[in-house]
């Protein structure tokens, strides 16, 4: 089983790209800023709760990351494997991931992290506001909280995994095709 966490901060492409790996590599797709979009959608207790702080780019607490991802896990423990995108975004949630993942007699594979300079983010999360109708999306102040929120509290984990050896960095600019290419020739190693 093949367990890749998909790494890189807002609008490098984690989710293009776990869609992609979703339909060559029949992994399960776990994105938890979907998962807190839809709860927010159905207008649940924890939509409600997420919601403030999303519109404003700042984290979601851990416990309630993690307590999304505990049932998920364990009902997936025997596909053929799991992309996280999105998740760990703290080291805290990386440690939390490791025991959940321990829990189910799996463990994270690599982690593939999509590298793209601020310019070239800023511009493809403007360029996604026009079809995303996210709010997080559409206004530069938010974008550069992200990017910031990214680099604060999000970054420290590459350390967590490269002591792992389980750090593998992509360059994430070029075409879609291009990205996806050096994406595969880094899974082909696993
Ligand atoms: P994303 O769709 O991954 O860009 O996530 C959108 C927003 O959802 C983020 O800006 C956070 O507010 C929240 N979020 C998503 N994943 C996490 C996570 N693992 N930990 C905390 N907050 C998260």
């Amino acid at each position: 089983m093949l367990n890749i966490v998909l790494f890189g901060p807002p609008g490098a492409g984690k989710g293009t790209h776990s869609v992609k790996l979703v339909a060559d590599y029949e992994f399960v797709h776990f994105s938890t800023g979907d998962i807190l979009r839809a709860e927010i959608a159905a207008k649940t207790e924890l939509g409600l709760l997420a919601k403030s702080v999303m519109d404003k780019g700042e984290l979601v607490s851990d416990d309630i990351v993690i307590g999304m991802m505990r049932n998920k896990i364990r009902q997936n423990k025997d596909a053929k494997g799991l992309v996280f995108d999105g998740f760990p975004r703290t080291t805290a949630q990386a440690e939390a991931l490791d025991k959940l993942l321990e829990e189910n007699g799996i463990a994270v594979s690599a982690m593939l992290m999509l590298d793209v300079e601020k310019q070239e983010l800023i511009k493809r999360l403007q360029k996604r506001a026009e079809v995303s109708g996210r709010a997080d999306d559409a206004n530069i102040d938010i974008i550069n909280n992200r990017i910031e929120v990214y680099n604060d509290q999000t970054l420290p984990i590459v350390d967590y995994y490269k002591n792992q050896n389980k750090f593998k960095p992509i360059d994430g600019l070029g075409t879609i095709e291009e990205i996806y290419d050096r994406i595969q020739a880094v899974i082909k190693t696993l």
